[in-house]
């Protein structure tokens, strides 16, 4: 954990994704605000706090996570910060989330660990159009020839993603509840906007010891710091909409929003599957909608930037 602080963590993340190298001196006025604070089953949480909790270090953004199964057909590929799921179905298989280019080849690791081929990714799915999701997009369709899926709304994002110059490839766009079907699993896309304008959230099912669960891959419900009233509308919709979702099993674009960290310590003592957990599939809903509202509640000269 050398060189853990909450600023070396936002050095790397808006270094990478939002000013471009050598743009960090304009960083004090980037990085979250440390208030306001929200307490959520006793924990206090702050935008940085929330944005440190995601990211972690530059090394854990980009250092292997075990690969593991989730349930059923579902498995986690990505790195200690960077969430990155593969569904495995006799058709070929799903990749939800690139991360970063930088993490593909650990990506194409974990996939081979668990010995599945990276070649039989065909369909390639986001969670939300921000480079530490899906920078790496184009290099994982260079190297599976994926058909690359993406949310209407994030596509103007998305293309503004071109790591080495490369064009972010869009081989199909989706629509608010539309499906995507191979080898006899469907994920439904659901539209929920407000972090990013197309953030999508993924629902499916698996099956595990013959019984089915609602799996759901939420997507990032993260407050932008500046509120504007068509972001407001898309967050106290999406926050509403996501309640609704049939849950047994939630799984966020960062494993802290689902606490992978301490469910897969528990996975490694047997017993049920501790990912299986209906009761907190709303407990990272609950942190962003809070925080949601205690932004809403600042006088306005707090939150325009
Ligand atoms: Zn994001």
């Amino acid at each position: 954990m050398t060189g853990f602080t909450p600023t070396t963590v936002l050095a790397s993340l808006l270094g990478a994704t939002l000013l471009g190298p050598g743009a960090t001196t304009s960083l004090a006025q980037n990085a979250p605000p440390d208030q306001p604070a929200v307490t959520v089953k006793g924990v206090t949480y702050t935008p940085r706090s929330i944005l440190a909790r995601n990211m972690g270090t530059p090394e854990d953004q980009t250092t292997q996570f075990p690969p593991h199964k989730i349930i059923g057909n579902i498995y986690y590929v990505g790195t200690k910060t960077l969430s990155s799921f593969l569904i495995v179905t006799p058709q070929g298989n799903i990749l939800i989330d690139s991360t970063y280019e930088r993490n593909v080849k650990t990506i194409e690791k974990s996939v081979t660990d668990l010995g599945f081929k990276f070649s039989e990714v065909k369909i390639l799915l986001g969670n939300h159009a921000h480079g530490d999701h899906q920078e790496g997009d184009a290099l994982v369709k260079q190297m599976t020839g994926a058909q690359v899926m993406a949310m209407a709304e994030d596509v103007p994002a998305l293309q503004a993603i071109k790591p080495g110059g490369k064009e972010h490839p869009i081989d199909r766009i989706l629509h608010d509840k539309e499906t995507v079907t191979i080898g006899g699993t469907t994920l439904t896309a659901h539209l929920t906007p407000g972090h990013t304008h197309g953030c999508t959230t993924w629902t499916t099912t698996a099956q595990e010891s013959g019984k089915i669960y609602n799996v759901v891959f939420s997507c990032s419900l993260r407050s932008p710091a500046t509120l504007t009233p068509a972001v407001v509308e898309e967050m106290t919709r999406s926050f509403k909409l996501v309640r609704t979702l049939p849950c047994d099993v939630q799984v966020g674009d960062h494993p802290a929003q689902y606490n992978m960290h301490e469910k897969f310590a528990r996975l490694q003592s047997g017993g049920t599957n501790p990912f299986i957990d209906p009761a907190n599939c709303n407990l990272e809903t609950d942190i962003q909608e809070a925080m949601f509202k205690a932004i809403l509640a600042q006088p306005r000269s707090s939150t325009a930037q």
